[in-house]
């Protein structure tokens, strides 16, 4: 695969106390996995438990924020961003949904976590544009071009599924077919090569030759210890992106890093 390096995320999403949260980085900590230099694992806690991931996991492991905002802070109380709120207000009126209002309180409660703040912290990845990101609180391709934009000018590496990218260097691509995510329905290694090797012929195309040879291009959706094996046998699989497994005990996780 031209040298590109494996890559293995676990998105924890909206899960975990502290105890749990301890035993996955304990059984990750004494998982056998092959070297950094082979494969990059890179784990994804919600926003509140990773200065704790940072202080317990071991250095070869690498952490990943699942957001961050499309700016510098300042005086933002309440992190709005008054298109998507508008938006939602909308919705609000016209439906007046009790579920579209638990939207806006979700928007209008989310911390602010900003590029800068992750880059203070150590963290050196953040995932943005997450499919549930874009379902629940309406995240646009342009607003997620800009969170990206914006945390790889701050020096962030970004696991991304973007339309506009200047600088490829720090960026992995994820590609998770929506239907695949947590529903245990997997792509073939067949479909998965196939969109993947799309999507480097679209680098090829409008990038570079060289940004598509190096850029990682990693499959999300109902990655498990089973199937990962075969995936990653797809020259243009890169590594993965794996939420439901993640959580679920060493055994399979540790598989998954294997593979
Ligand atoms: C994800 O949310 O990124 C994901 C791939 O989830 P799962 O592995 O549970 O399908």
């Amino acid at each position: 695969n031209m040298g590109r390096k494996f890559l293995v995320g676990g998105n924890w999403k909206c899960n975990g106390t502290t105890e749990e949260v301890k035993k996955i980085v304990t059984t990750l900590n004494e998982a056998e996995v092959p070297p950094e230099d082979v494969v990059e694992v890179v784990v994804s806690p919600p926003f509140v438990f990773l200065t704790l991931v940072k202080s317990l996991l071991r250095s070869d492991f690498h952490i990943a924020a699942q957001n961050c905002w499309v700016r510098k802070g300042g005086a933002f109380t309440g992190e709005v961003r008054l298109n998507i709120v508008n938006q939602t207000y909308i919705a609000v009126e016209f439906w007046s949904k009790l579920r579209e209002f638990h939207i806006v309180m979700a928007l209008l409660v989310m911390t602010l976590i900003l590029a800068e703040m992750l880059v203070n912290l150590g963290i050196p990845y953040v995932i943005l544009g997450h499919s549930e990101r874009r379902l629940l609180l309406r995240e646009s391709n342009d607003f997620v071009g800009d969170k990206v934009a914006y945390a790889l000018s701050q020096g962030l590496k970004v696991i991304a599924c973007v339309d506009r990218i200047s600088d490829w260097t720090n960026v992995v691509v994820a590609y998770e077919p929506v239907w695949a995510i947590g529903t245990g329905k997997v792509a073939t290694p067949t479909q998965a090569q196939e969109v993947h090797s799309v999507l480097r012929k679209w680098l090829h195309a409008n990038v570079s030759a060289e940004v598509a040879a190096s850029t990682r291009i990693i499959y999300g959706g109902s990655v498990n210890g089973a199937n990962c094996r075969e995936l990653a046998a797809q020259p243009d699989v890169d590594g993965f992106l794996v939420g439901g497994a993640s959580l679920k005990g060493c055994h399979k996780t540790t598989k998954v890093f294997q593979a």
